[in-house]
């Protein structure tokens, strides 16, 4: 589907369904995890594994940053002390050690990510070893996805060429704006040739696909100001661009207390933000994959889209086919077959589950046959904007328009507005809903349905669309 002839922003339908709403990274949603789960529930499932070749994905969370931004939602560990990150990587390997008494099946791995905070924050020595404790005990394949999250600001072009010799072959760079008044409200100062050296030494260094991240709605951001970043951004051809919506919920996140209310852009300048911006991706020929990312057409999320073979996980859109995935460092949140396991999310937890001998799982879920098809049907349609239903009947022997029957009953009103139609044969989401897919992936939520029968909402904890 070509989408630079579709009216994507439809700025009315924004307006009335900008709700808050989960992201569907996962389903159920990491806040339906169980606290205090138990560590069995983890190596139960790391036992369970098939003895089959199916290769791994690995995921570590290294949480250090040296400076904080305001805007920042993540789980992060301001400081500068090295210290605590070579104390860090002697805990990572003992987690991965502790993991791996348990695994079943293969050890081979297809896909790697390092996130953070900030995984560059990391000396060359350090991520040089933590690449050492993983390839010692895992196999990696040569065709594997191996990415890693960077912060432009701590990479020079000789760093981004040790990452490539280091085996990464994705990477994703923080941007936000590049206009300098943002950059000082927000607390991170950035040039654009800090940015253009290192993302052009990492394409020179054999980067496979390199992504970037822009937020829109952050504090001083004009229409103005923010086409030039886009302008910018543009110049740097990135393979893939993530255009995220700044949520601002400084009850729930500290820094963001630093912002000043007075400076964010109105509701009604932050739709027009974000339209002037998807006009702006879409002429210049990116595809709009999902929510908020957008590809070129050669990328391989595009080809993967159109092929029907785009899959969503923890880190979004992804080529591979569903992975059991190991995931170490705090916060990190694993997979492995029905199994969602989280680790604790403070240093001081993780370190002292570990000393004590087990492993640091501190939320948890195990998923029922209803939960692994509502997960497939939000999954097919969040990644795919169709979904026909005989397929699904035959796979999970059901029939959909029955089992799904109230979903879709609740479903008429946005076909109603002309997000989406629902025929015999399955489900279209138009054009103009493709932007508001997570409002229809909602319908499907039994855990969404549940609380608004109990009356007690339950959706101030998510974002919102816009
Ligand atoms: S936005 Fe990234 S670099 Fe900035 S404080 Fe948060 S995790 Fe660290």
């Amino acid at each position: 589907m070509n989408n630079s002839t579709l009216a994507l922003v439809d700025r009315d339908l924004c307006r009335r369904f900008d709700i808050s709403g989960p992201r569907y990274t996962s389903y159920p949603t990491a806040d339906r995890f169980a606290a205090n789960p138990g560590a069995q529930l983890l190596v139960d499932a790391l036992q369970d594994r098939p003895a089959s070749d199916q290769p791994l994905s690995l995921y570590v969370h290294l949480p250090f940053c040296s400076t904080v931004c305001y805007y920042c939602g993540c789980n992060k560990v301001i400081t500068k002390d090295h210290q605590k990150s070579s104390r860090y990587l002697d805990y990572l390997e003992r987690e991965i050690d502790m993991q791996l008494q348990s695994l079943s099946g293969s050890r081979s791995v297809a896909q790697l990510h390092w996130g953070g905070g900030t995984p560059t924050f990391l000396s060359d020595d350090e991520m040089r070893r933590l690449m050492q404790i993983l390839r010692s005990r895992f196999d990696f394949l040569p065709e594997g996805e191996y990415s890693i999250e960077i912060d432009p600001r701590s990479v020079d072009p000789q760093r981004a060429h040790l990452l490539a010799d280091m085996g990464f072959n994705r990477m994703s760079l923080g941007i936000q704006d590049f206009d300098p008044l943002v950059q000082k409200a927000v607390n991170r100062i950035q040039t654009f040739e800090q940015t253009r050296d290192v993302l052009l030494a990492a394409r020179d260094a054999g980067f496979k696909s390199i992504s970037v991240d822009l937020i829109y709605g952050l504090p001083k951001q004009t229409l103005e100001g923010f086409r030039t970043t886009l302008e910018k951004t543009l110049s740097l051809s990135p393979d893939r661009i993530a255009l995220y919506s700044y949520a601002h919920l400084p009850q729930i996140f500290m820094p963001q207390r630093r912002i000043n209310d007075d400076e964010l852009p109105k509701a009604e300048d932050k739709l027009s933000l974000m339209a002037m911006a998807i006009e702006t991706l879409v002429e210049a020929g990116y595809v709009f994959i999902g929510m908020d990312h957008f590809a070129r057409p050669d990328d391989e999320l595009s080809l993967a889209q159109q092929a029907g073979k785009l899959h969503r996980n923890f880190q979004g859109y992804s080529t591979h086919a569903e992975l059991d995935l190991l995931a170490f460092g705090v916060s990190a949140i694993a997979k492995v077959g029905p199994v969602y396991a989280q680790n604790a999310k403070t240093l001081d937890e993780y370190y002292g589950d570990l000393d004590a001998g087990h492993l640091p799982v501190r939320r948890g879920y195990q998923m029922n046959d209803d939960d692994a098809l509502r997960r497939a049907v939000i999954q097919e349609l969040m990644c795919h904007f169709e979904l026909d239903f005989a397929p699904v009947n035959q796979e999970w022997s059901i029939d959909f328009e029955d089992y799904f029957k109230s979903a879709l009953e609740e479903l008429q009103l946005l076909v109603a507005a002309g997000l989406l139609t629902i025929d015999g044969q399955g489900i279209r989401v138009q054009p103009k809903g493709r932007l508001l897919v997570r409002i229809i992936a909602m319908a499907f939520d039994h855990y969404l349905q549940r609380d608004r029968q109990n009356v007690s909402g339950g959706r101030s904890r998510y974002s919102r669309v816009i």
